[in-house]
C-alpha cells in the first residue's frame, strides 16, 4: 500500500493558519516508541501480537506534526493525509461476528453511562440518532433507557451485524439521512475527531434535529494533550512517567486523532451552526485491559482512572475526554 500524501491544513473553527507547533514529527515517533513500551511491559508473555497491535495500529498514520490554533485552542495535523486516505482507513473491513458480539458486550456499560447522560440533557423520552453507531452498543442502552434509537455508520459489514441485533442501521453519513426525517438528539460518540469536515456534520446534525433538539459530541480533549505533552520531555522522572501514563491510558498517546477539539473551539464551532452549548461532561476512556492485561497492570489502570475520572467529573478542563452537550436554538419568528 503507498504511503499516504499530504496537504496543508488550517483551523477549521477559526479559518486560519496562526498556530502554535506543538509536537514535531520526531516527538511523535517518540511518543509512538514510547507508547509500544508501555503496552509490551503491561501484557503478559504470549500476548498474540495482534492484540498488541490493537493498542497502536491506530497509530500507523502518526501525525507529521501537531499544531494549535492561537485563537481557539484547537489542536490538529499540519500537513494532513489527504480526505480519501483516512476513508480507506476507516471503511476497512472489519473483525467477525463473534468478535463484534464480544465489542457490543464490553461497550455496553460505558454507553449506559453516556445514554443516561443523555436522556437526562434531554429531559424527557424521544428519538435518537448516533452517528457512527458501530456495533449497536449505544442503540441497545438508549433502548434501556426509553429513548427510540437508530444509526448512521459509513461500516455496511458491521452494519448488517447491527441490524441482526435487531437495531435500525443506515449505511452512510449523516448527510445521507433522508430528508424530512427528524429526531430529538443526535449523538456523535466516537468519530467526531476523525471527520475530515465536522462543520459539515454539525450543520447536518442541525438539519435533523427539531428545534430545542440535543446534540452531542464526545471527544478527546485536546486542551489536555496540550497541556501533558510537554512534561513527556520534563526533566523529573516521575513527571514524565505520570504524563505517559495519563496520556496512554486515555489513548492521547502518538495523538491518533484528525482533531484535537477543546471545549472553547466547540463551543465556536457550535454556535456558528445555531447551537447553544448546555453542558460540558468531562470523562476518561473506558477500560482498555482485557485478558492479557498482567493483574498489576489491570489494578493500575483503575486505581489511574478512578482519580482521573474523579477530577474529570469536577473539572472538564482537567478530563482527557469531553462529552459536549449542546441545543439547536429555537428560530425565532419575524414579527
Ligand atoms: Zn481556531
Amino acid at each position: 500500500m503507498p504511503g499516504p500524501s499530504y496537504e496543508f491544513a488550517h483551523c477549521i473553527v477559526c479559518s486560519h493558519t496562526d498556530a502554535e507547533v506543538i509536537a514535531e514529527h520526531d516527538d511523535l515517533r517518540a511518543e509512538v516508541e514510547s507508547l509500544w513500551e508501555f503496552h509490551e511491559k503491561r501484557l503478559r508473555t504470549g500476548t498474540p501480537t495482534d492484540r498488541l497491535m490493537d493498542r497502536v495500529a491506530f497509530s500507523e498514520h502518526a501525525p507529521v506534526r501537531l499544531v494549535r490554533c492561537s485563537d481557539c485552542g484547537l489542536i490538529y495535523r499540519n500537513p494532513v493525509e489527504r480526505t480519501h486516505e483516512l476513508d480507506e482507513i476507516y471503511a476497512r473491513e472489519g473483525p467477525s461476528p463473534g468478535a463484534l458480539r464480544a465489542l457490543h458486550e464490553t461497550q455496553l456499560p460505558a454507553l449506559r453511562a453516556q445514554a443516561k447522560a443523555l436522556r437526562s440533557v434531554m429531559g424527557r423520552g424521544g428519538s435518537v440518532l448516533e452517528v457512527g453507531s458501530y456495533v449497536g452498543a449505544f442503540l441497545a442502552a438508549a433502548r434501556e433507557r426509553g429513548l427510540s434509537a437508530e444509526g448512521v455508520d459509513i461500516n455496511a459489514g458491521v452494519n448488517c451485524f447491527t441490524r441482526s441485533m435487531g437495531f435500525a442501521v443506515h449505511d452512510g453519513e449523516l448527510d445521507s439521512i433522508e430528508r424530512g426525517r427528524s429526531f430529538d438528539a443526535v449523538a456523535i460518540w466516537n468519530t467526531f475527531d476523525q471527520l475530515a469536515d465536522p462543520r459539515r456534520a454539525v450543520n447536518a446534525a442541525a438539519k435533523v434535529l427539531r428545534p430545542n433538539g440535543v446534540f452531542v459530541v464526545r471527544v478527546p480533549n485536546g486542551a489536555f494533550y496540550g497541556r501533558l505533552r510537554p512534561l513527556l520531555a520534563s526533566s523529573h522522572p516521575l513527571q514524565r512517567a505520570a504524563a505517559r501514563e495519563m496520556l496512554a491510558q486515555n489513548n492521547l498517546l502518538t495523538f491518533p486523532y484528525r482533531w484535537g477539539f477543546t471545549e472553547r473551539s466547540l463551543r465556536a464551532l457550535l454556535g456558528e451552526s445555531g447551537f447553544e452549548v448546555v453542558q460540558v461532561r468531562g470523562d476518561v476512556l473506558v477500560p482498555i485491559a482485557d485478558e492479557w492485561t498482567r493483574p498489576w497492570a489491570r489494578a493500575e489502570e483503575m486505581g489511574a482512572k478512578a482519580l482521573m475520572r474523579f477530577i474529570a467529573r469536577r473539572s472538564s478542563t482537567h478530563a482527557p475526554w469531553i462529552e459536549v452537550y449542546a441545543r439547536r436554538r429555537l428560530v425565532r419568528l419575524e414579527s
